[in-house]
């Protein structure tokens, strides 16, 4: 079935990335799409001295005179922001040297194109490399593709195509956020070791209060926790100046 991709947008949020939709995106492109039945991604090669996040949206959008526009789906700017370009087919891949190697897929009609902000040396910024990893699970999971289904355009053409430079999009690791529940309860068994700890020094807490962490009011909770730290802190520092007191007076 073809269709415009207008569930693109969604698929990068469940990265968590910050996501910016390009206005007109849902509509822009050369024609419906299938599948997709996988991920190419590219660098832009637009030059570093060029100014803001994602300088290469002007062309992505208008294209250029050997080529119709849009020339990605997806943008990756070096904010690690993932712009959202179009839904539809866009002019990214060209033909790939050996077709065969890649039985699953047509090109451009079926795989989603992104373009990281990037001139090409092989560099790219911090916050790009954690996105990328995070933008390709997203993608992976909201359209149910494997891993060998994020390819190189470097791998696709190798004939004439070396991007995007440096970056093994398969290779990279997603670094896990830290889920709520996990989060939760490290609190919690924070929460907890600290009664104990106040508990043997003979505070007189509300213990069962002091032990309790929710989800809700949680900024508080965490100065709450921080505040006891502190005070601990500063006991101990009271202690230790009594026993270096003791030791030079001895
Ligand atoms: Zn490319």
């Amino acid at each position: 079935m073809s269709r415009y991709l207008t569930d693109l947008a969604a698929a990068c949020r469940k990265s968590g990335l910050p996501i910016q939709e390009v206005p007109g995106w849902r509509t822009r492109g050369r024609g419906p799409m299938h599948g997709p039945h996988g991920v190419m991604w590219h660098h832009t090669a637009t030059p570093d001295a060029a100014r803001g996040d994602y300088p290469s949206l002007h062309v992505i959008t208008r294209g250029r005179p050997d080529l119709s526009p849009p020339l990605a789906n997806l943008g990756l700017a070096r904010s690690g922001t993932v712009l959202v370009i179009a839904a539809g087919k866009a002019h990214h891949a060209g033909r790939p040297d050996n077709r065969a190697r890649y039985p699953w897929a047509v090109g451009n009609s079926d795989i989603i194109g992104i373009e990281i902000e990037s001139a090409g040396h092989g560099h790219y910024t911090d916050a790009q490399w954690a996105a990328a990893p995070r933008l390709r699970d997203a993608l992976s999971e909201h359209y149910k593709l494997k891993p060998d289904r994020h390819i190189a355009h470097r791998e696709w053409a190798p004939s004439r195509k070396i991007d995007p430079r440096g970056l093994d999009i398969r290779a990279l690791h997603s670094e896990d956020p830290m889920s709520t529940p996990d989060a939760m309860a490290m609190l919690r068994d924070i929460a907890s070791r600290l009664v104990v700890i106040e508990r043997n020094l003979g505070y007189t807490h509300d213990y069962a209060k002091m032990a309790r962490v929710s989800t809700r009011d949680l900024p508080e909770q965490l100065k709450n926790l921080r505040n006891r730290i502190d005070t601990l802190a500063a006991r101990l520092d009271a202690l230790e100046a009594t026993e270096l007191k003791g030791t030079t007076d001895g």
